[in-house]
């Protein structure tokens, strides 16, 4: 088999005529419909441009008294906004998602500098955070519940369903701005007030949202609440006036949010790490499946929680497959964000989380992988990673099991069809999987089989914001996206009426 020579250059180009310091948004919490200038922080997280290394802003870290201020705004402004109507409601969705595609090109360019995405990436996460306002939208005005009945002599039932409350909301670095989105179509248009907390590493895309649309929402509806997990994240989960928490990130911090939420029993929505299985089967159309591999296994430089990274092919296929993924791998341009429209792969968010990777990389070639393609750093300034295709991998191996989030697909061979399903199912995580065949009983079965939220024949994450996101097992539970969210973040009431009023 070829083994590929690591892609070692990465575009460079002129930052500073991509973003300026002026186009940063108020630094601070959003609390009551304000951003909060005047409390004086007693710690600050430095905010970088992964792609150079430098810092781009310092941000407060907040801490539980602004946790508390916040959720007591929240609280204040449910009593009103939980008694709109779904049209009065949508109405605002709607113009939340205009102002997010009139101020498309400010946030795709923030969003670029805060977490090192391609033009690709970042036009994608604007464009679906503007349809997930406008589905929410709709979808708030067409949620209805099941008819009145008279299930007890002489009573009539009514089902009502109802706000939760105030949630608490937890978002990763991965997709700032679209996870945000996410979480507050759903929960606003259920009627709820929000305290939202954005990733310490990368809080400016959603700061500049509220900026830009913050008006449009009763003071207190929607607050926003910086700083690190434990402290904010934590007193959310634990807060007895917040209702629920829902939280997007890693099984540990999901596993934190549930266990302190259990304290105050509140509900618990939990959107975790993936580790997507690829099973391809020896009809399937390999070079199909290698091009969707090359995108599905490396979005958003593969920190995505649904990426196609762990093939599982048939042995009789194996090296046809590996070099098809191997060409298209290796055609991969790796640059700055504002490097040119042909960049398609950045850094990694962060030195530590590139330090992850490529630790994740050198156990995996230690173990016996052998990199086809990449396999190792590529040269700073900045976080970047090459674009790393890995065979030889073992089944019971960590590369084949754990959550690398970072560019590289590990391929594994099988030799039957109940094999490739039993070891696809085997890891802690139950978010994303996919089926390649052309045979149409393994089309329809084979999905049923496989434990995951998502199960695609023939594609890797297409995402439809009609349709629910979310996982099983270690993967968390609650859904994003789709109707389901609406439910989610609703609670029925059974209303009984006596016919003798
Ligand atoms: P992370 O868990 O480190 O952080 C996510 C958020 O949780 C951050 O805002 C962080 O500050 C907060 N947090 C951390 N510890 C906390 C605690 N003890 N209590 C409350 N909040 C806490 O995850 P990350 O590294 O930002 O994101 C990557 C992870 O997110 C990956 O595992 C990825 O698969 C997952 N993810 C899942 C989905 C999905 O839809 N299932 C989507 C995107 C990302």
């Amino acid at each position: 088999m070829t083994v590929t020579t690591p892609t070692s250059t990465i575009v460079r180009g002129d930052a500073s005529a991509f973003f300026g310091p002026s186009e940063l948004p108020p630094l601070a919490h959003y609390i009551n419909g304000s951003f909060d200038i005047s409390t004086a922080p007693t710690s600050m997280t430095t905010v970088e441009n992964p792609a150079t290394g430098k810092p781009l802003a310092e941000v407060p870290n907040g801490e539980a008294a602004d946790v508390d201020r916040a959720v007591g705004a929240a609280r204040d402004a449910l009593t009103t906004w939980r008694r709109t109507t779904p049209r009065e409601r949508a109405d605002i969705l709607l113009a939340i998602a205009d102002r997010i595609a009139a101020n498309a090109d400010r946030l795709r360019r923030l969003e670029a500098v805060n977490t090192g995405k391609p033009p690709a990436v970042t036009e994608d996460d604007i464009a679906s955070a503007v349809d997930v306002f406008r589905f929410a939208a709709g979808a708030t005005r067409v949620f209805t519940e099941v008819g009145s009945g008279d299930y007890a002599a002489g009573h009539t039932s009514i089902i009502l369903r109802e706000p939760v409350g105030v949630v608490g909301a937890v978002v990763p670095w991965n997709y700032p701005l679209l996870m945000a989105a996410w979480k507050l179509a759903p929960i606003l248009g259920a009627g709820n007030t929000v305290v939202i907390k954005p990733s310490e590493q990368t809080p400016l895309s959603l700061l500049a949202l509220v900026e830009v649309m913050g008006d449009l929402l009763p003071a207190g509806v929607l607050n926003v609440v910086l700083g690190l997990g434990p402290e904010v994240g934590g007193r959310l989960s634990t807060h007895p006036d917040i209702d629920m928490v829902a939280l997007t990130g890693s099984v540990n911090s999901g596993r934190a949010v549930a266990t302190s939420a259990g304290e105050t029993l509140k509900r618990v929505h939990l959107e975790l790490g993936g580790k997507a299985p690829v099973v391809i089967l020896p009809d399937a159309d390999l070079d199909r499946a290698a091009e969707a591999i090359r995108n599905a296994g490396y979005w958003n430089a593969g920190q995505e929680c649904g990426a196609g990274t762990r093939v599982l092919v048939h042995r009789e296929v194996a090296e046809r497959f590996t070099e098809a993924l191997a060409a298209q791998v290796s055609t991969f341009v790796v640059g700055e964000p504002w490097a040119g429209a042909e960049v398609e792969l950045g850094p990694l968010v962060s030195k530590a989380h590139f330090e992850r990777v490529t630790a994740f990389i050198d156990r995996a070639l230690a173990d016996g992988a052998t990199a086809v393609v990449g396999g190792g750093p590529l040269d700073g300034p900045g976080y970047f990673v090459a674009p790393t295709v890995l065979a030889d991998v073992a089944a019971d191996s960590e590369a084949a099991l754990e959550e690398i989030f970072g560019p590289v697909v590990t391929i594994e061979t099988f030799e039957t069809v109940d094999e490739a399903i039993d070891r696809a199912n085997a890891v802690k995580y139950g978010l994303a999987a996919s089926v390649w065949t052309r045979d149409s009983a393994h089309a329809l079965e084979l999905p049923r089989r496989l434990d995951f939220g998502t199960v695609w024949v023939n594609a890797h994450l297409v995402i439809a914001n009609e349709m629910p996101w979310g996982g099983f097992k270690g993967s968390g539970y609650g859904r994003d996206l789709s109707a389901y969210a609406l439910t989610d973040f609703t609670r029925t009431k059974h209303v009984q009426m006596h016919h003798e009023l």
